[in-house]
């Protein structure tokens, strides 16, 4: 791949860019603000907030800090320059884990009893230090927010490249060929900036607290440290600073694990206006070696109802998929309750009831065996976007990165913002 690929949108592209992170050098500074700009080109990656969901509102938790650090009261009206913030401590490394939780209006830190504000950031000292949370090791900075009834969530404060590092080798394997590792650290940084943007223009007041992303696959999955490797690493590091745009706009470029041959649009499987081009679905034909290209699945009556949560219902007399996508995928079911209406719902919300490890996709046939609904099915996840396993595919068919990212976002551009 070339290293630099700016093509001519990348004017109308910064200001999208510049709107997301408020940072055009005239006007004033937007609350958002998230990295600094020279001219027209960003210097550097923006840092993310990624709440450890594991971690989300929980009483306490086990972390150690490998290097000195220091702790910093978090502020959110100084928004993403953390090291502004103010100072509070500075601490020698843990030698062992300790207790973090949250009493009387005060962030503890192990024994004896350290008490700090009710928001707070830990700052190691060191580029390779790292913050140990459970079992998991995040480079970075770690925030601890203290909520209603003494609860905590811990977030991971970090650049966005390092980020990717870790959302390379979650959401692939280290083994996979360097050309799918590539296309996913692409789509994960311009996916890492919609949500970016989409976290922006929610601002704080619908949320709990301000954060980007999550760590699970409501978002893309981020370990840590955890399976990072020397390829993953080298993928992110040579596609640094390279997006995908549509019409010189950051787009809400989602991928899945298999599509099973071909791939939907954006609005059939999750609603809202048509889809822009490079999310209208294409033929995929690359996944067919994928572990679940073809899988089966039976739930019971009883399991359907407790899992869809159907209050007063007692038997399903059947489940009909009543819109399909162009690739196949269901995108709407009907469940047909005798002596009751009928219920109509999205199907890839069918599909997260019944557990999208277990109802691994909604391209499926339904027969029924008795008390036994069985599934047949095809493919694993939303079917939106780049197909990981069509990536490999491509990838050993000598396809190269860009290739692949053209085929899956159709008209979609490459730009190199920083
Ligand atoms: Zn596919």
């Amino acid at each position: 791949m070339k290293d630099t690929i700016i093509n001519k949108t990348w004017i109308l592209l910064l200001i999208s860019v510049s709107f997301i992170c408020g940072c055009v050098a005239t006007g004033p500074v937007s609350p958002f603000y998230r990295y600094e700009t020279k001219g027209k080109v960003l210097i550097s990656p923006p840092y993310l907030q990624v709440l450890l969901t594991e971690y989300n509102n929980v009483n306490s938790a086990l972390i150690k800090v490998n290097s000195p650090y220091k702790i910093y009261s978090y502020q959110s009206e100084r928004n993403n320059k953390f090291l502004s913030h103010p100072q509070l401590s500075n601490q020698s490394a843990m030698t062992e884990p300790v207790m973090v939780f949250y009493s009387r209006g005060k962030i503890n830190i192990g024994k004896p009893v350290g008490l700090w504000n009710d928001d707070i950031i830990i700052v190691p000292s060191g580029e390779n230090s790292l913050i140990q949370v459970g079992k998991r090791n995040y480079r970075g900075y770690l925030r601890i927010k203290g909520l209603p009834d003494n609860k905590i969530s811990l977030v991971n404060i970090i650049d966005l490249e390092s980020y990717l590092v870790g959302v390379v080798s979650s959401e692939m394997d280290e083994n996979w060929p360097q050309e799918s590792l590539e296309a996913q650290a692409i789509t994960a940084r311009s996916f890492a900036f919609y949500r970016i943007k989409q976290s922006n223009l929610a601002g704080n007041q619908t949320r709990i607290f301000d954060y980007d992303l999550t760590d699970d696959v409501f978002s893309q999955v981020y370990r840590g440290e955890e399976c990072t490797g020397p390829k993953t690493r080298q993928a992110v590091e040579k596609t640094r600073g390279i997006i995908i745009v549509y019409d010189s706009a950051i787009f809400n470029c989602i991928f899945h694990s298999t599509c099973g041959g071909h791939t939907e649009p954006i609005n059939m499987v999750f609603g809202g206006p048509d889809a822009i081009p490079s999310l209208k679905g294409i033929s995929c034909g690359f996944c067919n070696q994928a572990k679940y290209f073809q899988w089966q699945a039976g739930y019971s009556q009883e399991e359907i109802i407790k899992m869809l949560n159907l209050k007063n219902i007692q038997a399903i007399d059947d489940i009909l998929i009543t819109t399909t996508g162009p690739g196949g995928h269901g995108t709407e079911i009907t469940l047909k309750i005798s002596g009751s209406s009928d219920i109509i719902m999205q199907a890839n919300r069918f599909r997260l009831a019944l557990g999208p490890n277990k109802l691994r996709s909604t391209n499926f046939r339904i027969t029924r065996r008795d008390n036994v609904f069985q599934f047949t099915g095809r493919g694993w996840g939303h079917a939106v976007g780049m197909c990981q396993e069509g990536t490999r595919g491509m990838s050993h068919q000598n396809f190269r990165p860009l290739q692949i990212l053209e085929h899956y976002y159709p008209e979609s551009k490459i730009v190199k913002i920083y």
